[in-house]
């Protein structure tokens, strides 16, 4: 029901009662769902006290009834001012910087939130999390007025130009692993060309997204130009992904659910739809590495938010001079890490809980298998503690191309290495997968480097470095991982569809 849920929170590094509005935000007002249900929003960073659970609103919508209630269409309702959405591309931008800026003013607030909502540590969610989504939304803020379209000359007797339109109403699904950092990714560009929103966030972890919405209004952008409807994904999600009168949808998650929505947007009005899902990228580690270096990096892009990250490095190759010196270092960074795994708000941890229950069994379900086909632990491989969803970083060492871990994607703190000998031999294992998300390969060969940089079928690969994304670069996947880019000039043209207008200035028939 529509209100407003307080998250009190009580740490040395954060204390504070943060309110969180509740109930569906359609155009500019908080309204309740037709059918009222209550999602179970939990604190994954408490060792199962579920006394301390923090409850509230989330809805379990039924589209037909709540367009009823909304009196015709809630999609429709929350975005009849399309034109809004539009404005002035000067106007639009001006709109994204003041989010920005309040989005900066409010780090605290919303760092907490969303650590308090993953599990992620608190440190990590205001350093990248939120660094990276007011970086992304100032940047798109700055290409508001500078959406345009070419001229083009064909003959004296025509001019010809085109004009870079919104859809109108575009919907975007977001993930649990990083909710407020993916957002930002849709709504920045969306926001930008002038297109209106339907947002879900995943059903887990609407914090962010409800008090985002505030910052909207307090920011002064028009009612209805973003929505944020929260709920499950076999109801609000299928119902955007089926919708007649949203003409794009923007899906971060797994590859199954992909799916669905691209079979969705086939049964309904063939919109347009740009996924952003899975991985299982390859880290390659040559002899002729900066040895130092190269475990600093593995060790942040396998286990970096708890490796539930759709670009984790988790298929290791190193080359098998340097095998025995990498696995010693590395498995002496990994214990490291493992030795400051604790409460998302202590100051010294770097390692918090899986971000719920189903993950936690998921990845230990991983972990079972990867000790039942014959791959070794070489460190981790159990639960941190005797309670919660805490998993120690893992490393497992003698894999095969055909074990379950070294295929599928884990979304835990489970890496696999690899030995390897050749830089073919390398380049065709690293492919050997359906994803292709995101690759890094480590040599101070700089002609190797760029030749298996090349090599990978990925959309992002990183030389000498890991996950270094930024909001000017395009960021997206080949084969199974995804269409379409995020991120960057390039992101522009996923919210935009190009319109022709042919004027004839002389022709005479
Ligand atoms: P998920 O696919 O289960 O859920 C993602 C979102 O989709 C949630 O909001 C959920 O409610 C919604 N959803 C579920 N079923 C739906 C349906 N039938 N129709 C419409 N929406 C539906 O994924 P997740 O478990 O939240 O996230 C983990 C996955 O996301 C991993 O596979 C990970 O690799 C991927 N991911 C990818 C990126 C990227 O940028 N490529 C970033 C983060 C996460």
């Amino acid at each position: 029901m529509t209100g407003t849920t307080t998250i009190e929170i009580d740490s040395s590094v954060f204390k504070g009662s943060i309110p969180v509005p509740t109930g569906l935000f359609i155009d500019g007002k908080w309204v309740d769902p037709v059918e009222p249900d209550m999602i179970d929003i939990i604190n994954p960073g408490i060792l199962l006290d579920f006394s301390s659970l923090y409850l509230i609103n989330a809805i379990s919508l039924h589209s037909d009834r709540q367009e009823d209630r909304c009196g015709g269409s809630w999609f429709l309702q929350g975005c009849g001012h399309r034109s809004q959405g539009r404005g002035k591309g000067s106007k639009r931008g001006k709109l994204l910087t003041r989010l920005a800026d309040l989005l900066e003013r409010d780090i605290d607030q919303l760092a907490a939130l969303e650590s308090i909502n993953t599990g992620k540590p608190l440190a990590f969610a205001k350093a990248r999390d939120m660094a990276r989504t007011i970086e992304c939304i100032r940047y798109f803020g700055g290409w508001a007025d500078k959406v345009h379209g070419k001229t083009i000359e064909s003959n004296e007797n025509k001019l010809a130009y085109t004009r870079h339109e919104p859809y109108g109403v575009v919907g975007q699904i977001i993930p649990w692993n990083s909710p407020i950092l993916m957002m930002s990714w849709k709504v920045g560009p969306a926001l930008a060309t002038g297109n209106c929103i339907v947002l879900k966030p995943s059903e887990m972890t609407p914090l962010t997204a409800l008090k985002f919405a505030e910052l909207i209004v307090e920011a002064g952008f028009p009612p209805g130009v973003v929505n944020v409807v929260t709920g499950y994904g076999m109801t609000v999600g299928q119902a955007i992904s089926e919708h007649m009168q949203i003409s794009k949808v923007a899906f971060t998650g797994s590859t199954l659910v992909g799916r669905k929505i691209l079979e969705a947007s086939a049964r309904s009005n063939l919109k347009v739809v740009t996924l952003e899902l899975g991985g299982k990228s390859p880290t390659v580690i040559f002899d002729d590495c900066n040895l130092d270096q190269t475990i600093k990096w593995a060790t942040q892009a396998m286990y970096g938010n708890m490796g539930q990250s759709c670009v984790a490095g988790s298929r290791i190759f190193v080359q098998e001079g340097i095998y025995p010196q990498f696995i010693e270092k590395f498995t002496a960074m990994v214990k490291d890490l493992g030795q400051a795994t604790g409460d998302p708000f202590a100051p010294t941890t770097r390692h918090g809980p899986q971000a719920s229950q189903v993950q936690f069994d998921r990845i230990m379900g991983y972990i079972a298998s990867g000790k039942e086909s014959g791959a070794t632990v070489h460190i981790g491989g159990n639960r941190h503690g005797t309670e919660g969803y805490f998993i120690q970083p893992t490393i497992f060492t003698d894999c095969t191309p055909d074990m379950k871990i070294v295929k599928e994607e884990i979304f835990g703190p489970v890496a696999v290495v690899l030995k390897f000998k050749t830089e073919e031999e390398v380049i065709e294992a690293a492919n050997a997968t359906d994803y292709g998300l995101s690759a890094c390969v480590f040599s101070e060969n700089v002609g190797r480097a760029l030749r298996v940089a090349h090599a990978f079928e990925s959309g992002s690969t990183f030389v000498n470095s890991a996950q270094l994304i930024e909001a000017s670069i395009p960021f997206g996947g080949y084969k199974a991982s995804g269409i379409g880019r995020e991120q960057g000039e390039y992101a522009l043209e996923t919210y935009t569809q190009v319109k022709a207008v042919h004027v004839n200035i002389g022709l005479v028939i």
